[in-house]
């Protein structure tokens, strides 16, 4: 068996399957190695449009054989522990790669032990997550039979992977309910960990306005930490100086819940994490802080911008061309400015596409208002985006 590669990714999500594909188009002899335990690769950002009601979910699982890129070795396993010093990385199954340069992308840790009681409910009593391929289905079931009541949305206060994915369903299951006469008998509150609803000022204001539309009731500072699924209560803890440790039962007929999230405990035990757990990178090169020849982009990455999909098509030809700079003996030119977009959905037929920078500076794509809320970009994240990313996104081409 083949045990050393000169690029080793940990991960084939959407950062491993994109960096390795865009690697791969330009420099095609590499020898490279993908170590990548799940047979199924998820279209995640659609996700909320299947708790919408408006995806299938099918569409959003394929073959991860049919998307490794060709030229790559498929390693079907679990990566546990790092010797950088070595080179090498040995995977729960025992076994230990070597490498010339790695690139750590195993993406982001779902929590839901964290918050008490909610494991053995999830999926049943009104208690759903799009955060999961298992009960997004379940997010619309629970929509459609819904009579009116208390119906929650959650964020928690950790960093999560497409910060306005929490929000996203919560318009769209308020914009369910307006249709379909159940708004006013309806009770819509959003409880978040945050301080806010969204970090972007412009792009804040919209959503202000959307959140008055519906009418719905707006708590910060406020984490989840318990959930009695038979009684339909939910127990939050106040963050602030206001209400620090502050117990509040909630009374819910539907809760809909993003786990808290984190660094891969690997990761976060292993010499390439910083203090807060995340691969230590910087955050302009993507390369690792203390071992030269290690990189890392996505989700699991120290990079301090909002983690999703669409910040990684930017992080894709940063780290590559970084990559290919170490190795020829060049500087590391090319600089990653934190882009990140949240394409937030606001309504059936409605988005408002936020786009920005490290800075929280807005870095739009399109010659108009990206705060306005408009059908177009709606029918970008529903038409066009699953397709470029099948398509083109994770075949490396469209970087950038
Ligand atoms: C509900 C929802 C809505 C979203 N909406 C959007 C959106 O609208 N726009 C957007 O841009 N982004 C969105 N995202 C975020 C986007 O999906 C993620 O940011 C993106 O998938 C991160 O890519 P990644 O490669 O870092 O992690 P992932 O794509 O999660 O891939 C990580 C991979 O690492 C593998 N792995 C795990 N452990 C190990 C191990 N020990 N060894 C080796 N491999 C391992 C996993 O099996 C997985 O394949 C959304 C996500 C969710 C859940």
């Amino acid at each position: 068996m083949n045990t050393h590669f000169e690029v080793l990714f940990i991960g084939g999500g959407n950062a491993g399957l994109s960096a390795s594909a865009h690697l791969l188009l330009q420099k095609p002899n590499l020898k490279v190695g993908i170590i990548e335990p799940s047979s199924k690769h998820y279209y995640q950002p659609a996700w909320t449009l299947v708790g919408g009601g408006v995806y299938d979910i099918k569409d959003t699982e394929r073959e991860e054989k049919d998307y490794i890129p060709k030229g790559a070795t498929w390693l079907q396993e679990y990566a546990q522990t790092f010797i950088p010093e070595k080179n090498s990385v040995t995977t729960k199954e025992g076994n230990t790669y070597t490498y010339d340069y790695l690139v750590v992308c195993p993406g982001i840790q779902l929590n839901w032990s964290a918050i008490k009681g909610l494991p053995e409910t999830l999926g049943k009593n009104g208690v759903t997550s799009n955060y999961s391929f298992k009960y997004a289905p379940y997010t619309f079931e629970i929509l459609k039979n819904f009579k009116g009541g208390n119906i929650l949305f959650h964020s928690p206060h950790t960093p999560v992977k497409c910060g306005g994915a929490p929000q996203k369903i919560m318009y769209l299951a308020a914009d369910y309910l307006r249709k379909h006469g159940l708004l006013e008998k309806s009770n819509v509150q959003f409880w978040s960990g945050g301080t806010k609803i969204f970090g972007v000022p412009k792009y804040e204001k919209t959503l202000l306005k959307v959140i008055a539309r519906y009418n719905i009731k707006t708590n910060f500072f406020q984490d989840l930490v318990e959930v009695d699924g038979p009684n339909k209560k939910a127990k939050f803890i106040g963050l602030g100086e206001h209400n620090k440790g502050v117990e509040t039962w909630v009374d819910f007929d539907i809760l809909h819940i993003t786990p808290p999230q984190g660094p891969p405990d690997f990761i976060k035990n292993s010499p390439l994490a910083n203090a807060a757990g995340w691969v230590d990178v910087d955050k302009g090169t993507l390369q690792h802080v203390r071992y030269p020849n290690v990189f890392s982009l996505g989700d699991a990455s120290s990079l301090p911008t909002s983690k999703t999909g669409a910040a990684i098509r930017k992080q894709t030809p940063t780290m590559v061309a970084n990559l290919l700079a170490v190795m020829d003996h060049k500087p590391l030119k090319k600089i990653y400015t934190g882009y990140t977009s949240c394409p937030i959905v606001t309504a059936y037929g409605k988005l408002m596409l936020a786009e920005f920078d490290y800075n929280n500076e807005p870095m739009e794509t399109f010659p108009f208002d990206q705060s306005k809320e408009r059908w177009s970009m709606y029918q970008l994240k529903r038409q066009v985006l699953p397709r470029l990313y099948w398509g083109a996104i994770i075949r490396g081409r469209m970087q950038g």
